[in-house]
């Protein structure tokens, strides 16, 4: 677990600045959601906690550990992707010892995370299939278990119920939240959905065109929207 902050950061591509000065910080062990429409710059702000994009100015720490041009595997977090992106030729155990085992891990420990994640995850009677074999919300949970074999700091997700119907979306939040509960890890959450923002976070941070409207409780900034802007999203259909 740990403590994460963006010092003034910066974004551009080809010269174009996409995040404008992102300061934010990010309690140990808490929820959060990144929320604004497609495009505002949300993606982009993860990744670049992730190690996945270049900083073009500012800071980004981990645990007071300044994070910049730290390699992604050095970083002790855990992604997690909205299409899975799990190994179709390996089986659910595989899939979930993979990280492990370039690392090199030792195997009886390997297959200690492994079924410890297995249990929290419910996945215990699934682990000798292949991936193709599950239902969306099992694979969903496997994308998850790989997660947190690796007992990172933080963990990131960026969209991930967005490929789920209605009714395995609602599910996977409820989900996503109980793990959370169980592990406590630091995690910060991207979503265009106010819906799952609103359900889902101890704090939201609300994003437009790459700056941050407002930050705070659901409540908060439910009842106390710090402008037009933030009114409107949050109060827009889903
Ligand atoms: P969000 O995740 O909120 O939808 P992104 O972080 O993906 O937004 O994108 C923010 C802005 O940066 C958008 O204008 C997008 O077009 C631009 N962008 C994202 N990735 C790249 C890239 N690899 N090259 C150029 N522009 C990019
Ligand atoms: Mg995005």
């Amino acid at each position: 677990m740990a403590s994460v902050t963006f010092e003034n950061i910066v974004k551009s591509y080809s010269g174009l600045e996409v995040l404008h000065g992102i300061n934010l910080d990010i309690e140990d062990g808490k929820f959060v959601v990144l929320l604004g429409p497609s495009g505002c710059g949300k993606s982009t702000l993860l990744r670049m906690l992730a190690g996945l994009e270049e900083i073009t100015g500012g800071e980004v720490s981990i645990g007071g550990r300044l994070m910049n041009g730290v390699h992604p595997k050095d970083r002790n977090i855990a992604m997690v992707f909205q299409n899975y992106a799990l190994y179709a030729h390996m089986s659910v155990r595989e899939n979930m010892a993979f990280s492990m085992t370039l690392k090199k891990m030792d195997k009886a420990v390997i297959d200690e995370r492994v079924n410890w994640a297995a249990k929290i995850l419910s996945l215990e009677d699934y682990l000798e299939r292949r991936p193709k074999a599950l239902s969306g919300g099992q694979r969903q949970r496997v994308a998850m278990g790989r997660a947190i074999v690796r007992n990172p700091d933080v963990f990131l997700f960026d969209e991930p119920l967005s490929n789920l119907d209605a009714k395995l979306r609602v599910q996977m939040r409820t989900e996503i939240k109980e793990l959370h509960q169980k592990l406590k890890t630091t995690t910060v959450y991207v979503t265009h959905d106010q819906i799952e923002a609103m359900t889902m976070a101890d704090t939201v941070v609300i994003m437009r065109d790459g700056n941050i409207e407002q930050v705070g409780t659901p409540l908060e900034v439910y009842d106390s929207p710090a402008n037009l802007f933030v009114a409107q999203f949050i109060g827009a259909p889903g």
